[in-house]
């Protein structure tokens, strides 16, 4: 007797009426309690039922993983090739229509561009990638073909260094998947050039989230300005055009270094570098009664899970408090957070109580997010992670 043959059409997972919930509330995380019950290996595509047997979508498999199903459509088509260039090829146009100015954008934004667990970043003709789901490690080629027929880059790396990656069973690797890849290249940003460590630098070589804050912050600050947690100088460079100078802390000797070699690369001579712990530089720097008319805050994430809250909160009002402190009458406060579990609501309260107790009355001028290259998904509150909050100190 044949035996049948397995498809993608044939596999199943059925889901607890919790689970077929949270898939029609349109989130594609199916944790594994809300699986009722599934079978297959880790990188199948399975076809996502309730238990009547209704279709809900169809969702990247694996066990190993807490998300154990990432629904990719919820239309009842092939996860082949035709697919993937389907949504490069939708990502590509909605980039296109964000007419950014700069070398670098990310062009795919996982979920949020309807391929679970696939980043892609641009940094001119070379693309970086970052792989978070089994199914898309074991469909690369899918991947590479699409973007090497659609863009014709130089070369296509693989960063696989995220800690992400152990938790979905796949291992941690760097490496060249198509074409050469150098360790770095310059790209622009608006007005300001930057090298983009692609190997070595943090996320895929730089913070594209933050782009269009760079840009918006340059055009609030003028004077003298403390750029805190500066890294390769995101912040630093587009403000040093516009002020009278500008001092970069970070605690990390390369960051600075990069930063470094970024203003000269750009012919700024009014940016200064300093390396610190950026508590205990913004304490010393308010006790001594310091004065800055600009101060620019964008901390790591300091909240990764709901359990750090109390904590990152305390680290968050802290640097809030001395930054306020340090502000010179009409001075600006550029503060950002990354972690999604630090909501917009909370990050509200964190600065409120801060302003309260720097006694300054602080007028809000704008609340801004990250680069629309990142797209949220309005059923996916996870894609909103970044906040930044344009404050004046009254
Ligand atoms: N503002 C940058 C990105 C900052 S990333 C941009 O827009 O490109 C966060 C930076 O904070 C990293 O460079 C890291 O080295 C630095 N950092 C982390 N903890 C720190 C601390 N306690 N003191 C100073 N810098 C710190």
């Amino acid at each position: 007797m044949a035996k049948a043959m397995v498809t993608d059409a044939t596999r199943m997972a059925v889901l607890t009426k919790k689970g077929a919930a949270r898939a029609r509330s349109g989130h594609p995380w199916i944790y594994r309690s809300d699986v009722a019950n599934a079978a297959g290996e880790a990188g199948d595509v399975v076809r996502v039922v309730d238990r009547a047997g209704r279709f809900l979508g169809r969702a990247f498999y694996n066990p190993k993983s807490e998300i154990t199903l990432r629904i990719a459509t919820r239309d009842d088509e092939e996860i082949d090739e035709a697919f993937f260039r389907s949504r490069i090829e939708r990502a590509q146009r909605y980039r296109e229509s964000l007419k950014i100015d700069a070398g670098a954008y990310r062009l795919l934004h996982s979920e949020a561009d309807g391929v679970p667990g696939l980043v892609a970043d641009r940094y001119g003709d070379y693309f970086v990638l970052q792989v978070g789901s089994a199914a898309i490690e074991r469909r690369i080629g899918w991947v590479l073909a699409t973007l090497e027929e659609l863009f014709a880059p130089a070369g296509i790396l693989l960063r696989g260094d995220a800690a992400a990656r152990r938790r979905e069973g796949l291992v941690i690797k760097v490496e060249v998947l198509s074409g050469e890849v150098p360790d770095s290249v310059i790209v622009h940003e608006g007005p300001v050039r930057y090298r983009a460590g692609l190997r070595g630098g943090q996320k895929t070589g730089g913070f594209l989230d933050q782009r269009e804050n760079h840009l918006a912050a340059a055009s609030y600050v003028r004077g003298r300005i403390l750029d805190v947690f500066s890294y390769a100088g995101g912040f630093a460079l587009h403000a040093a055009r516009v002020a009278e100078t500008v001092e970069a802390v970070d605690a990390s000797g390369p960051a600075l270094q990069a930063a470094r070699e970024n203003a000269e690369l750009n012919g700024l001579s009014n940016v200064a570098f300093t390396r610190a712990n950026a508590f205990d530089l913004l304490r010393e720097r308010s006790d001594a009664g310091g004065r800055y008319d600009a101060v620019i805050l964008d901390p790591p994430a300091f909240a990764k899970t709901k359990r750090d809250l109390p904590r990152a909160r305390r680290a968050y009002k802290e640097i809030n408090l001395r930054a306020m402190k340090l502000l010179a009458p009409g001075g600006t406060l550029v503060t950002c957070s990354c972690s999604y579990h630090f909501s917009r609501e909370l990050m509200e309260e964190t600065l409120r109580s801060a302003a309260v107790d720097a006694g300054r009355t602080v007028r809000v001028r704008e609340w801004r997010g990250q680069s629309q290259d990142h797209p949220e998904i309005l059923t996916i509150p996870e894609t909103r992670y970044l906040k930044c909050a344009v404050l004046e100190s009254l």
